[in-house]
């Protein structure tokens, strides 16, 4: 190529972020970037075989499928090289001068971290391209798109930028031209290349040559008999599949012959890499037909709320020459995403039944995808209901129930499963809301997470039996048996007169005016002096602070439907009666501060500033009164 036609270009600025990471990070275990480049060149060579089936390619069509690898120990150089889908210019740019993350401060920080702790993370950041500068002092990348368009030479050093030039008299596909850094000479060896590649790329679905020796063995293990799989062959394959480093969670091997042929291998990893900063995961199951690649990261296989699993799905009934834009409204795919799912969800279930412990750690880290499922899967969203957990008051602080457990424990007369939202176990317990079910000993299930009470709100019902929050207004727990009845009323302090309590309440609501609907006197409260209950059937205040923080809150035209109970055994409530005509001014202030107490114990939230200034006045007044009481 001539100079004039190069043309240099500055990497984008996420890319020499992630450039910076992968050169200046200390790396323990380098041999990797072999393996991410050969999977790259891998993933070319499936994108080319199946886009040989969709139509008819005359350009190099002889070209064998391979990976070819080869070092020259004199001249320091590897050099990696695919016969598959190749890139055309503009592709070089996008893929190797860009990165398809957002790209986010905490991807970084992410990145930076994984890098320190595990470099063979990075490959799960999207970015494993980049990791051959940990090796190369220089990379030339030639390539040459399968649609026969001019190659192409990209050519960088790591820094800021990298060339772009014409390169004639290319074959398809991609040839990687490392210069090995001074310290990394060693891969240029034939043993440790082989080494590498047994290591990490057994299962690479083409053959890969070293100095012209083949060495891996070519196999689709999914199609195998379990039986003749070992537990090192399967996790293996999982680090293959899943780009991963670690053992999974789970593993779910199966095949079925109706409705549909079908082989499956999934699993669940250890880890969400969502919460790692790097924003939506995408799918990591593979879809095969007679163990051709159809679909890397299929999203029409599986539900979206399934995207944590790993695998691959071979299925002999689709069509071989099936494109990818076409699988979505394919009515095979459709019935393959059923069974598949279903089949899943069984998984989960029995596995639950099986190893508890393993569960709750399934639980943890992917629960939050269950609840997804529910909330956005009509059509799994009862079978998903059995694997949903929740803390309870009957369960161990930290471990959790299904609904399961909780319908077989209901009471006598019970034809409701009640929940409330809080913080912690120790909020929700300290809170009003409990109080009725500690007493009547009626088992209530503790959601402290955000958006269980969407979760829980969507499902509407288990079993027949509706699912109610405790903090809704027309709440009616099952009556005690007669003689417990009587035993609670024994210990109850007298309350007030039925009269006094009725003006009590209708002056109080003067007093909070719009803010609640009505004041009334409480049949619930057992301890407490006062609580918010919510007259929306459908609306917890858990949802409700949720959907304000959103910014959603004046759309659902919240805040006005509340009423506030209290409770005419509280010796407080009591006081105020008394006060009411005593000390009115003060009696305000206690009606005021009653409100926002509970308005906080329903996680609501409250003026700040003017309760503690009136926090001052009260306190001021326990204390012996302000030196000149007005
Ligand atoms: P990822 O593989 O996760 O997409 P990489 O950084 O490894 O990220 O690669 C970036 C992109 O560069 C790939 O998605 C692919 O489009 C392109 N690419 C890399 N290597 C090759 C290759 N050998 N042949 C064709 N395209 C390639
Ligand atoms: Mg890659």
């Amino acid at each position: 190529m001539t100079a004039e036609q190069v043309e240099t270009k500055q990497f984008q600025a996420e890319t020499r972020k992630v450039l910076d990471i992968v050169i200046n990070s200390l790396y323990t275990e380098r041999d990797i970037f072999v393996r991410e480049l050969v999977s790259n060149a891998a993933d070319a060579l499936e994108k080319f075989r199946h886009q040989s089936l969709i139509e008819k390619i005359e350009f190099d069509s002889h070209v064998p499928l391979e990976i070819v690898i080869d070092g020259d120990d004199k001249k320091h150089t590897l050099t990696i090289a695919d016969t598959g889908i190749g890139m055309t210019r503009e592709e070089l740019e996008t893929n190797l001068g860009t990165i398809a993350h957002s790209g986010s401060q905490h991807f970084f920080e992410q990145l930076a971290e994984a890098a320190k702790k595990d470099v063979n993370l990075i490959g799960q950041f999207g970015v494993g391209f980049y990791s051959v500068f940990m090796a190369a002092k220089s990379v030339r990348v030639q390539t040459r798109s399968w649609d026969g368009s001019e190659g192409w030479e990209w050519s960088s050093d790591g820094g800021g930028t990298y060339s772009i030039g014409p390169c004639p008299g290319l074959h398809r596909g991609t040839k990687i031209i490392i210069e090995l850094k001074d310290d990394a000479h060693t891969y240029a060896s034939k043993f440790t290349l082989e080494r590498i590649i047994q290591q990490y790329s057994t299962f690479v679905p083409f053959p890969v040559k070293v100095e012209g020796k083949k060495v891996n063995t070519v196999q689709a293990i999914w199609t195998r008999s379990k039986s003749e799989i070992t537990d090192e062959e399967y996790t293996e394959f999982y680090k293959f599949v899943g780009n991963a480093v670690d053992e999974p969670l789970y593993r779910l091997h199966f095949s079925a012959d109706a409705p549909l042929a079908i082989n499956a291998l999934l699993y669940v990893p250890k880890e969400n890499f969502e919460v790692l900063g790097m924003g939506r995961m995408q799918p990591g199951v593979n879809l095969y037909c007679q163990k051709v690649l159809i679909d890397q990261h299929s999203e029409n296989i599986l539900p979206e709320w399934l995207r944590f699993l790993k695998g691959v799905v071979d299925s002999e009934d689709l069509p071989l020459n099936i494109s990818r834009q076409s699988l979505q409204d394919n009515a095979l795919v459709v019935k393959l995403r059923k069974v598949l799912t279903k089949r899943v969800i069984k998984f989960f279930a029995e596995e639950a039944g099986r190893d508890a412990d393993t569960y709750r750690e399934f639980w943890q880290t992917f629960g939050i995808f269950i609840k997804e499922g529910v909330t956005s899967d009509f059509e799994h969203r009862t079978e998903l209901a059995k694997l949903l957990r929740f803390e309870s008051s009957a369960s161990e602080p930290g471990s959790m129930i299904s609904l399961d457990e909780y319908i077989g424990r209901m009471k006598d007369g019970q034809d409701k499963i009640y929940y409330i939202n809080g913080p912690s176990r120790v909020a929700v317990e300290y809170g009003p809301y409990v109080e009725l079910f500690k007493k009547r000993g009626i088992e209530i299930f503790y959601t402290l997470e955000p958006i269980d009470d969407f979760v829980l709100n969507h499902l509407g019902e288990y079993d027949g039996k509706k699912l109610v929050s405790a903090d809704r207004a027309d709440l009616s727990l099952p009556e005690p048996a007669a003689d417990a009845d009587q035993a609670a009323a024994q210990d109850t302090a007298e309350p007030l007169a039925a009269a006094v309590l009725t003006s009590l309440c209708r002056w109080m609501k003067e007093m909070l005016g719009d803010r609640i609907q009505e004041v009334k006197a409480s049949d619930r409260l057992v301890d407490s002096p006062a609580m918010i209950v919510n007259v929306d059937g459908y609306m917890t205040s858990s949802m409700e602070r949720i959907l304000k923080a959103s910014g959603q809150g004046e759309a659902f035209g919240m805040g006005s439907k509340k009423d506030m109970e209290i409770n005419g055994s509280s010796p407080l409530i009591k006081k105020l009666a008394a006060l009411r005509e005593g000390d009115p001014d003060f009696a305000k202030d206690l009606v005021e501060q009653l409100y926002d107490n509970a308005m906080i114990q329903a996680g609501l939230l409250v003026d700040p500033m003017v309760m503690v200034r009136r926090n001052y006045r009260i306190l001021e007044r326990i204390a012996g009164g302000p030196a000149d009481a007005a």
